[in-house]
């Protein structure tokens, strides 16, 4: 069982404390020297006041001025360029620590979690660590640091000034953390939304061809609208949550000065107070309460990050697939075995219900049946993308849950209909990340029946692939594909047969492909066209999640079931 991820700000930080504790030891120093231009006024004004001012008087205290704003303004970049080091870091490293783990997730995983969310949570998500950590640790140095050295001075020159000074700063803080009480919430559901405004973003641009077909507008697109409105109602409703405490707080922590003044007043006219220090009292109220105002936009701000990162916990405690410790060579062939299998994407909706099944080695078997039959589902269920609910699937003899995960990669290839190109060269794409030499990738172009082609391309194997690159036909990319897979030279091979890419040069191509793509392995097609799998060594009918029939073609077609009135309505289609 793997422990839950607790992951906050505090622990995510822990890792750079090296350079965050250099630099919020900076930003306290810098603090410190932020009294100095109060210290020099005072100093002015006493001097003044004394009639004791001269010019090198004078003189003296403006440099005392300069050479602090100097240091300060030196220390202060020190500190900024230690912090943001330490937020660059801290994302970098979470960023790993999520793609790692996504990684390692079944496919379910990414059904229920669109690419746009997870996008949110990768960038919008962890960005907002860089403003944290980088920013408002100094921020937060300083408004802890400042009023504590501040109140320390003063408790010590009037102590009942200092601590009525502390009544506005106290009331300015406790006042608006009590009336923000649901801002934790407002920004949870902050990230809910604006998590699901940019899923819907991106499914809207993913869509653009659809939604220019059929004359979609953003506001039409309800996905979008209704996701852009939440959006919008929570901000308004985190503005409306924050606005008035927000203002009495600056009215507060503003007005404090008023509050302390005709204290020290009346101290004053009891000879409780020297007019130095109640002028040094005046000039340094400022400064004590400015530091309140920072400590609750820090809070605020604490409490969105929060939220932000509650989507990055739930995708580290995600359960990965755990594979056992067995290592399969691949250069052995396979028997692959149902027993009992039910598996279902939800709960009240079985794909597939008590399916059994025994593909010998280096054979090639059949999945027919009609659309949404369960052929795709099956097929999946042998790269453990995701886990059965019950009945077990083995690979020569070993469940799957027992096969070292990447083992179970080795062993297999799938072919989809659906071909994932990368935006990289055509080489990469046939490469795939494995380190098969120029010669062994040319090799497999050249079987999968793509490097005529690949070879008319001016920049040949170089060419990109994408947006700003070349475009491929359905063929090309499933043959694409095709080369990878016999790359791959995996001894289980999963193949989706497409029926979009039919035209005749194309089909032949991709039958001579898979001819040496499938040479001694054992073999699955999920087969459209049933004239493709009229060799195939078994032939299984599925329908409404489970197997009707399985045989040899002409034993199925003799035996006049399900998959004879196929292949009489296929002959039927294909006469027309
Ligand atoms: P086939 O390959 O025979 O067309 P599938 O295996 O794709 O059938 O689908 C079997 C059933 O599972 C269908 O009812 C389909 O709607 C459902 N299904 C397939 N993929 C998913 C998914 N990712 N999430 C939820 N339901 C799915």
């Amino acid at each position: 069982m793997q422990r839950k991820n607790t992951l906050s700000v505090l622990t995510l930080m822990k890792e750079e404390r090296g350079r965050l504790s250099a630099g919020i030891f900076l930003a306290i120093l810098c603090s410190a020297l932020s009294f100095v231009p109060y210290f020099v006024i005072y100093q002015m004004i006493l001097s003044l006041i004394r009639q004791t001012l001269s010019f090198s008087n004078a003189l003296f205290w403006a440099m005392v001025a300069v050479v602090a704003a100097v240091l300060q303004n030196v220390l202060l970049s020190c500190a900024t360029i230690c912090t943001h080091t330490a937020a660059f870091n801290t994302m970098h490293r979470l960023k790993l620590r999520v793609l790692e783990h996504l990684s390692r997730l079944n496919l379910g995983f990414f059904h229920d979690h669109a690419p746009g969310r997870l996008k949110g949570a990768l960038f919008d998500d962890i960005g907002r660590l860089e403003d944290f950590i980088a920013h408002n640790t100094i921020e937060l140095a300083q408004a802890i640091v400042v009023p504590v050295l501040l109140f320390l001075l003063l408790l010590f020159l009037q102590p009942v000034m200092a601590l009525c000074m502390l009544i506005p700063a106290v009331l300015g803080i406790a006042l608006p953390m009590a009336m923000m009480r649901r801002y934790p919430d407002l920004t949870n559901e902050y990230a809910k939304t604006m998590s699901e405004l940019s899923g819907s973003v991106n499914e809207f641009v993913s869509c653009m061809p659809i939604i220019k077909m059929y004359g979609l507008t953003a506001e039409k697109f309800k996905k979008y609208s209704s996701a852009a409105l939440a959006y919008t109602g929570c901000l308004k409703k985190m503005a409306g949550c924050s606005c008035r405490p927000i203002a009495i707080t600056i009215v507060i922590l503003d007005s404090g000065i008023l509050f302390t003044l005709p204290i020290g007043g009346l101290l004053y006219l009891n000879g409780g107070l020297t007019a130095e220090v109640f002028l040094l009292f005046i000039l340094l109220t400022m400064c004590f309460y400015s530091a309140f105002f920072s400590l609750l936009n820090i809070m605020m701000g604490h409490m969105e990050l929060e939220s932000g990162l509650a989507s990055i916990k739930e995708i580290l405690n995600t359960q990965p697939i755990c594979g056992g410790d067995k290592k399969l060579p691949k250069t052995g062939s396979y028997e692959v075995r149902f027993d009992d299998v039910c598996f279902g994407y939800d709960r009240d909706r079985q794909a597939l219900s008590h399916v059994s099944l025994t593909l010998n080695p280096g054979t090639l078997t059949a999945f027919v049946g009609p659309s949404g039959a369960g052929k795709t589902t099956a097929a999946q269920l042998i790269g453990r993308y995701w886990d059965t609910d019950s009945g077990t699937i083995s690979i020569g003899g070993v469940p799957l849950q027992d096969i070292d995960s990447e083992s179970l990669m080795d062993l297999t290839a799938f072919v989809f209909q659906d071909v994932f190109l990368m935006e990289d060269t055509l080489f990469e794409n046939i490469r795939m990340g494995s380190n098969a030499t120029e010669e062994q990738v040319i090799a497999a172009a050249k079987a999968a029946q793509i490097d005529d082609f690949i070879c008319t391309l001016p920049q040949g194997y170089q060419t990109r692939i994408g947006d700003k690159g070349v475009k491929l036909s359905g063929g090309q990319q499933q043959r694409i594909a095709i080369a990878r897979a016999i790359l791959k030279d995996a001894p289980i091979v999963i193949f989706d047969e497409a029926t979009s890419y039919s035209d005749i040069e194309n089909e032949h191509k991709i039958q001579l492909a898979l001819q040496s793509l499938l040479k001694g392995k054992t073999t699955i097609m999920i087969a459209h066209r049933l004239h493709t799998i009229r060799n195939a060594d078994n032939i299984v009918v599925f329908d409404a999640g489970q197997i009707v029939e399985q045989g040899r073609h002409e034993d199925l077609v003799a035996a006049g079931g399900i998959y004879s009135h196929m292949w009489k309505a296929y002959l039927g289609k294909e006469a027309v």
